[in-house]
């Protein structure tokens, strides 16, 4: 076989790229959010991007430190030739990787097998989330964005915390200096935050089944996720099932006031989202109970009030039944029917 040439990787100069993207991150961060609102919204896209890149030469690094020789370190990292079948001229067919290595490096999801293969872990819904994150700020407004990337940099903490302790057995205060210290700062903040959202938000009693759609809810403004119920409702002893209607949150991070419940029902029917055209069917209706859009039907469950389904199956067919077949004591509609004929047949 031909040699192979492979592009030459100076791994040191990985680390150090990863180290400064990451830095340049945590600077656009900290200048995209200066206390107060004079900060520039712009910096957030700047933000993530560097962030994001930074996290990948970091992965990068550590896949290239796992071969002792050189050329299998970068034969790690840069993209390698396609394989492709080929006949042996006899019936039979063989896998040939044609070409050279690329100049281009692995992506996330090729850095995902690598990790596998070495064992290496990381928190890929954190990863995942920023790649996300990355992907649709370049479509938005940065400004109302500005929480959403806040609420990530705290999140991608813990994970490079972990990745820089356990996987290169470094101190990341050490090598990230002030950059990390910043990082740690708003990590705590949202922390602190969260744990305070949450405590309001059990004072002011959601019913349990919306608690998942609660926590779904973003501010329509920044996009964070720091929605603390409004401390005049909590003070009037007000809850969100007693005044569904007037129920206000208070975004932590810019401060913008919206109504809970209908924040709540839009992550509820989001989730329920369903297209005629595909041939898909609801998945919500309205509850006979309580009269809101909150009955899941799979679930034969009200995500409001709790109302549950006095008959869950048909006893003949054993077919799930709805809220409509309520009426049937205990039968689907066509064996209800079938059930009706005999009996006047009879
Ligand atoms: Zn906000
Ligand atoms: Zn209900
Ligand atoms: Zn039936």
């Amino acid at each position: 076989m031909a040699k192979r040439v492979i592009p030459e990787l100076d791994v040191d100069k990985l680390r150090e790229n990863s180290m400064t993207s990451i830095r340049l991150g945590v600077e656009d961060f900290k200048r995209c959010r200066v206390e107060g609102g004079a900060g520039d919204p712009a910096r957030a896209l700047s933000s993530i991007r560097n962030l994001f890149a930074g996290v990948l030469l970091l992965f990068k690094f550590k896949i290239a430190t796992c071969a002792d020789d050189p050329d299998d370190a970068a034969a790690l990292i840069f993209n390698p030739p396609e394989v492709l079948p080929q006949s042996d001229g006899d019936g039979g067919i063989e896998w040939v990787p044609v070409g050279q290595f690329r100049t281009t490096t692995i992506d996330v999801g090729t850095i995902r097998k690598r990790f596998e293969a070495f064992g290496i872990e990381v928190d890929w819904k954190v990863v995942d989330k920023l790649q996300g994150c990355r992907n649709h700020l370049e479509h938005l407004h940065p400004a109302h964005s500005l929480g959403e990337v806040a609420d990530f940099v705290a999140e991608l903490f813990p994970l490079l915390r972990d990745f820089i302790e356990n996987e290169l057995e470094e101190s990341p205060a050490e090598i990230l200096a002030e950059s990390w210290q910043a990082m740690l700062k708003h990590h705590t903040f949202f922390v602190d935050n969260s744990q305070r959202c949450e405590e309001g938000w059990a004072e002011a009693s959601v019913p349990s089944g919306m608690k998942q759609w609660l926590d779904a809810c973003k501010c329509p403004e920044c996009g964070s996720t720091l929605l603390a119920p409004a401390q005049s409702h909590l003070d009037a002893g007000e809850t969100v099932e007693s005044d569904e209607e007037a129920f206000k949150a208070v975004c932590v991070g810019c401060g913008h006031v919206e109504l809970i419940v209908p924040l709540m029902m839009q992550e509820l029917e989001k989730a329920h989202d369903y297209d005629p055209r595909d041939g898909e069917e609801p998945t919500l209706e309205d509850c006979d109970e309580c009269l809101r859009g909150t009955f899941v039907i799979h679930e034969q469950r009200c995500s409001w009030c709790g109302a549950e389904l006095q008959y869950t199956e048909c006893k003949v067919c054993e077919e799930p039944l709805g809220q409509d077949d309520q009426f049937n004591g205990g039968l689907c509609s066509y064996h209800a029917y079938m059930y009706e004929k005999f009996m006047r047949e009879d």
